[in-house]
């Protein structure tokens, strides 16, 4: 029941979750119970192109939102589709979809991009760039990025069960696009995590590691446990934290027997070595909360996993009122158990800039949500500054709000930066470091300036990102043998 609270700008109401019936959607009308509920169903059923796309929706959308899209994968596009049914089935989650009804939702707006929604005097922001946080030139084996003193970030594989739109790591993860060609790892799986354990192992100084990719869900349970024991071995580890988004976007891949089976050793392992084990999860909008998803992460807690988080990521037209974060965790802390962690700003990847909000919006949001839930399931708003790290919004040292520049600065010197001829920065805690606001939401004297002093041509080309992210992953390669 909701009591009435004059004035009060947010009004707290428990929802029950609901899983969406799939049967409105005229491809999925015949599909039973259990083969929705079947992991492997989901995959080989997944939507891939505008043709499939058509094939679940048929003639519910119209011609243009199909051309909307194509045209969107062949212009501005830096991930391929690919959209399981349990992702597909929580846009216009009420009601059979139509093409307005489509254009309109917030799990669309980034799971399936279209043309019209990008910007079109600055789709990119001039500093946008495809390794917008510079994790290649930190790695310090390959998909090892160590860029905090006592953490790093190990990414396993370049594949996920769903492709974001706004994905971060849009220039190694997923397929090619006609407008990106993706970056590859060199070496075998195999020879990667081994390389990996070994700078760990020479490294007892990190502490804790995100297991990511891509995403884990997509890869051999067995291969994953391998890695797992492998760090639990290392008495230095003490976190050990699984990235997946598919926990919402494929709950039934967490669900699996042999996954549960699974986790269960490893959380019985790390319980035993007191290490924390948790997932961290990727969950953008309430809606996309359902009854599966719930199951899914109760069950890993029940199981004996230690925790599971949600980092979430500002998207405008998805999550940027107060409203829509407060009701997504509200749904994920009461319903699932998922505790609300971060929102990040999106990163100043190329063709984001619809997507983006300035920091000031974003403290303005982390105002606007405090006070609500409890102080530790209030999530913290952060930019992920490049070459810094994650800071909380408020963080900054200086603003400059006509032209959108924020400076923030460092407290640590991490990885390669220790290293000589390391990342090149011999001064790293005195400088300070850029982030940029959108052009769009400036104000008229700041985007005058910008358009004097970065005329659009001047945008790094994709492929010019292309080369300088394989060249510097290269020299990260060359600095490591
Ligand atoms: S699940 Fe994560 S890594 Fe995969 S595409 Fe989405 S944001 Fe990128």
């Amino acid at each position: 029941m909701t009591l009435a609270q004059p004035g009060q700008p947010y009004v707290y109401t428990r929802r029950e979750l609901v899983e969406p019936d799939w049967r409105r959607l005229p491809g999925f009308s015949g599909v039973t119970q259990a083969q929705w509920a079947d992991a492997q169903w989901q995959r080989v059923n997944c939507v891939k192109n505008i043709r499939q796309l058509r094939g679940v929706y048929g003639d519910l959308l119209d011609d243009a939102f199909y051309a909307d899209v194509e045209a969107d994968q062949q212009h501005r596009a830096t991930m391929s589709i690919l959209l399981p049914p349990q992702m597909l089935n929580t846009m216009v989650p009420t009601g059979r979809p139509t093409s307005e009804a489509m254009l309109a939702d917030p799990v669309r707006r980034y799971m399936l991009p279209v043309f019209s929604d990008r910007a079109t005097d600055w789709p990119s922001h001039p500093y946008a760039t495809r390794d917008s946080l510079h994790e290649h030139e930190m790695w310090t084996a390959e998909g090892l990025t160590h860029r905090y003193p006592t953490k790093v970030l190990a990414e396993l594989l370049s594949t996920c069960p769903q492709y974001c739109g706004h994905c971060t790591r849009m220039d190694l993860v997923g397929n090619s696009t006609p407008q990106v060609s993706k970056l590859k790892f060199e070496l075998k799986p195999v020879d990667r995590q081994a390389a990996m354990l070994d700078y760990l192992r020479r490294n007892p100084g990190v502490r804790d590691v995100v297991v990511s990719g891509g995403d884990v869900a997509n890869m051999p349970f067995k291969n994953l446990e391998i890695f797992l024991d492998g760090l639990l071995e290392l008495d230095s580890i003490r976190d050990i934290r699984l990235a997946t988004k598919a926990l919402m976007g494929m709950p039934q891949h967490w669900l699996k027997p042999d996954v549960v089976e699974g986790m269960a050793r490893l959380a019985a392992t790390a319980q035993q070595r007191g290490v924390s084990l948790a997932i961290h999860t990727h969950v953008n909008a309430a809606q996309q909360v359902t009854p599966l998803v719930a199951r899914a992460a109760k069950t890993m807690l029940e199981i004996g996993v230690r925790d599971v988080r949600n980092q979430g990521v500002l998207l405008k037209g998805v999550n940027t009122t107060s409203e829509a974060l407060l009701d997504l965790c509200f749904a994920l802390a009461d319903e699932a158990s998922i505790l609300p962690y971060y929102f990040y700003m999106c990163d100043m990847i190329p063709n984001a800039e619809h997507w983006r909000i300035s920091v000031a919006d974003a403290q303005d949001l982390q105002h606007s949500i405090m006070g609500y839930l409890p102080g530790f399931a209030t999530p913290r708003i952060v930019c992920d500054v490049p070459y810094v790290g994650k800071r909380w919004v408020h963080q900054l040292a200086e603003y400059d709000r006509e032209r959108g520049i924020s400076y923030w600065t460092k407290n640590y010197r991490a990885g390669l930066e220790a290293r000589p001829g390391g990342l090149g920065d011999p001064v790293p805690l005195e400088r300070r470091y850029e982030y940029y606001d959108p052009i769009q939401s400036l104000p008229a004297s700041g985007q005058r300036w910008w358009n004097t002093h970065a005329a659009p041509q001047q945008v790094q080309t994709l492929q010019e990102g292309h080369d300088r992210a394989a060249a510097s992953a290269a020299a990260s390669r060359a600095l490591i043998s």
